[in-house]
């Protein structure tokens, strides 16, 4: 096993990263009921910063409120535990909140509701991927299935706003079908047979080289990135609009592109074997993600205040 030298944040205090563990019969576990989120910390020259910490915060707390978990934090004490636990992992580049339902229960409504908070400041690559080399995934340009069989995004069920693990199920059965067929990742459609989004990033397509479109925020969860291409598009001489797109015009699109904490802005070059575009990283996603890196770096002005430097708060 590593030695995953990492503090995490349990309810106030550190604990090392083999002790932050939860009983298998507990409640979140058995039902899928945790909620959490995922932000990135980068390096910079102010030091580490965590990029739209506020927003994530406030989707985590939205979170806890739909699936009716009583959070006994307050937003600027969720911040705090953020802020301490980057500066107790340096080197960190991914920053992970999460709160379930520790106790062990009978029903499913549980008998002792407190919430526990965790919160993991660390390194995928060197923490969770070193001495495995070849078993993580991960493509820098992807190959998409069109997932038909399995209408994931509705309202009536959980909303696809919360970011809860129950909500990660289906998505998961029918992203690991599509890596057995070779595929990267997959794309969720809604009811009506119109994009929605991947399991765990957002879609844009860009129909014209001054022009994007994503699907309404209804039928998708209200992705950080996602919210920051839409802002920033204008500063690029971009017009971004939301509207439905149905399956034959993402199949058309000149350039498609995922967006999520994780990568940044996410080229797509093929869908169910046929390439998009020309089947290489089209100019607009190239610009958009170039852009997403500096902004991130803490390397332009005009959206610096998208960072939230962990040494000065
Ligand atoms: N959709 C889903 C279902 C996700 O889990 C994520 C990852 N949080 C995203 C989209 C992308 O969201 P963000 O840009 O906030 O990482």
């Amino acid at each position: 096993m590593n030695e995953v030298n990492r503090q995490i944040w349990r309810d106030g205090t550190f604990v090392p990263w083999a002790d932050a563990t939860v009983h298998i019969l507990s409640q979140s576990l058995q039902r899928g009921s945790l909620i959490f989120d995922y932000m990135s910390v980068h390096d910079t020259s102010r030091g580490p910063a965590v990029f739209r910490l506020s927003e994530h915060i406030d989707r985590f707390i939205a979170s806890g409120k739909i699936v009716g978990l009583p959070l006994n934090y307050s937003k600027a004490e969720l911040l705090q535990a953020c802020v301490a636990t980057v500066q107790q992992n340096p080197g960190s580049t991914s920053l992970k909140i999460s709160a379930l339902l520790a106790g062990i229960e009978i029903d499913i409504v549980p008998q002792d509701p407190t919430v526990a908070v965790f919160v993991a400041a660390y390194d995928s690559r060197t923490d969770i991927a070193r001495g495995k080399p070849g078993k993580f995934h991960f493509a820098p340009e992807l190959k998409l299935k069109v997932e038909r069989e399995k209408t994931n995004r509705k309202p009536e069920i959980i909303t696809p706003h919360a970011k809860v693990a129950a909500n990660y199920t289906s998505p998961m059965m029918a992203k690991w079908q599509a890596r057995r067929e070779g595929y990267d990742d997959i794309i969720l459609l809604n009811e009506n047979d119109c994009v929605a989004e991947a399991p765990t990033a957002n879609l844009f397509i860009a129909p014209t080289a001054n022009n994007l479109v994503t699907p309404p925020g209804e039928l998708v969860l209200l992705g950080i990135t996602r919210a920051t291409i839409v802002e920033m598009a204008p500063a690029m001489g971009l017009s971004c609009v939301e509207r439905d797109i149905p399956v034959a015009e993402l199949l058309d699109a000149p350039e498609v592109f995922l967006t999520g904490t994780s990568v940044g802005v996410w080229p797509v070059v093929q869908i169910e074997n046929r390439n998009v575009g020309n089947g290489r990283v089209g100019d607009v996603t190239r610009r958009l993600a170039q852009r997403y890196q500096k902004i991130v770096s803490g390397e332009d002005p005009e959206f610096d205040h998208w960072m939230f430097y962990i040494d000065e708060n």
